[in-house]
């Protein structure tokens, strides 16, 4: 089947876009709504110019902190990272701030460069976990959990904001893997996959290799958090709306020993 050239507004052209999926697959896969994330050379330009890197070492681990959200255009390869690193150089200079988003570029880089030299022995564990693990067997994260129905808000919105608006923040992606991980015993290739569907950056290095630093097959020790972590960070709120018996509410030894002991 050919597809149609899209064109019209960008509601016109998700509908239309639906409409040809049904063509394809005999159904509509998801609601037809448009991202609100514009792609595009220029748009991408401009993000980059309204980026400001003053602040960023200090709030880039709070879910409202000053981000740059480049990573769509960055992983499309419509931003460079060395386009990204000069224009923040030029902008700002060698700031402490700069060079924590130098680095955290930094982090892409190497990843790439990794999915370079293993292919997709990225999706094989890289070493033996530090901690006990789920045997890993799902291809698939449960629907309670992909729905966002856990009944924990923390991670049910960050499943509708995935899903959603095809981006969550950093620490987000961290807490969420490690609660698929570490306190629901499942593999980490599930989750890797369910990230992968929905991220509009999603990428095959950054994020299987995430996924495996969480679990701690590409890391010294596993990612562990708990609910001062989530509340110190910005989840405030989705505490204050929480009425479950809360799996997080607990000190990093008590975790560890709830989770770590064979
Ligand atoms: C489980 C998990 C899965 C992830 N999956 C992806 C993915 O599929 N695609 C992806 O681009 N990033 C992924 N990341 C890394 C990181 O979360 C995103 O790059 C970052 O949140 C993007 O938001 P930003 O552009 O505002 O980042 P900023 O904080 O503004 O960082 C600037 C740029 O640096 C790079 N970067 C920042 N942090 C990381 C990191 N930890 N690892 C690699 N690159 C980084 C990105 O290109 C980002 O755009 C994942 C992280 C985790 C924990």
């Amino acid at each position: 089947m050919i597809l149609p050239k899209f064109t019209g507004s960008r509601e016109e052209q998700a509908r239309d876009v639906a409409e040809a999926l049904v063509g394809l697959f005999g159904e509509a896969r998801e609601e037809a709504k448009p991202s609100g994330y514009v792609g595009g050379r220029q748009e991408a330009m401009e993000a980059l110019g309204k980026f400001r890197v003053g602040g960023y070492a200090g709030s880039r681990n709070k879910l409202g902190g000053g981000v740059s959200r480049l990573s769509f255009y960055i992983r499309h390869g419509v931003l460079g990272i060395r386009e990204v690193a000069e224009s923040v150089r030029e902008r700002f200079g060698k700031s402490f701030d700069s060079v924590k988003f130098w680095q955290e570029l930094g982090w892409r880089q190497f990843w790439r460069h990794l999915y370079g030299q293993l292919g997709d022995g990225i999706y094989v564990d890289r070493e033996v976990s530090k901690v006990p693990l789920g045997n890993g067997a799902e291809t698939d994260l449960p629907k309670e959990i992909t729905e966002g129905r856990t009944g924990l808000v923390c991670m049910d919105e960050t499943v509708r904001e995935l899903v959603e608006t095809g981006y969550i923040h950093n620490h987000a992606r961290m807490w969420f893997a490690s609660f698929v991980i570490h306190f629901r015993k499942l593999g980490w290739k599930a989750g890797e996959r369910f990230f992968y569907q929905h991220l509009l950056d999603g990428d095959p290095a950054s994020n299987a290799l995430s996924w495996q630093w969480v679990a701690s097959t590409f890391s010294h020790r596993a990612y562990l958090f708990n609910r001062e972590n989530i509340q110190e960070n910005g989840g405030m709120e989705w505490c204050a709306r929480c009425t479950a018996k809360c799996p997080f509410d607990a000190t990093y030894p008590e975790l560890e020993r709830r989770h770590f002991t064979k």
